[in-house]
């Protein structure tokens, strides 16, 4: 209870392409030490790793009647636990065409702020038999 390291922690950092091995102590839950970075943001990604870790989210959206689906992103990334449930939301989103790259899909997915975004054009597409036009 006293400050005890429960666990050294190895990562590599990813914001550059030294890709430094980092050690972190970690105690109680909270960062104690961060060794092997370079620079201070390799410390930063350090704590953040280990106290909230973060991801960016990719997927793809089947468009009715278009032989491409549509690529999605999140604008920034989100917390790593609601991945599961942001591919949930991608998949269960109906959108009609057209589509501009930097559309947003998703306005502030599960609450977190971020917005799910195209990442490409979708042009569009010629009205289907029993389709509703867009
Ligand atoms: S700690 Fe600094 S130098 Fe090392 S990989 Fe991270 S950003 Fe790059």
């Amino acid at each position: 209870m006293n400050g005890q390291i429960n666990e050294i922690r190895e990562l590599i950092c990813v914001n550059c392409p030294m890709g430094c091995r980092l050690q972190v102590a970690v105690s109680q839950g909270q960062v104690k030490t961060v060794k092997g970075n370079v620079c201070a943001r390799g410390e930063r990604y350090a704590r953040d790793e280990v106290l909230r870790p973060m991801r960016m989210v990719t997927s793809l959206i089947v468009i009715p009647g278009s032989r491409e689906p549509l690529s999605v992103k999140t604008r920034t990334a989100i917390p790593k636990d609601l991945i599961f449930a942001c591919l949930q939301q991608i998949r269960a989103c109906k959108v009609s065409s057209p589509v501009r790259m930097g559309d947003v899909i998703l306005p502030n997915v599960l609450g977190t702020g971020v917005d799910v975004i195209a990442t490409r054009d979708l042009p569009e597409l010629p009205c289907h038999h029993g389709q509703e036009p867009s």
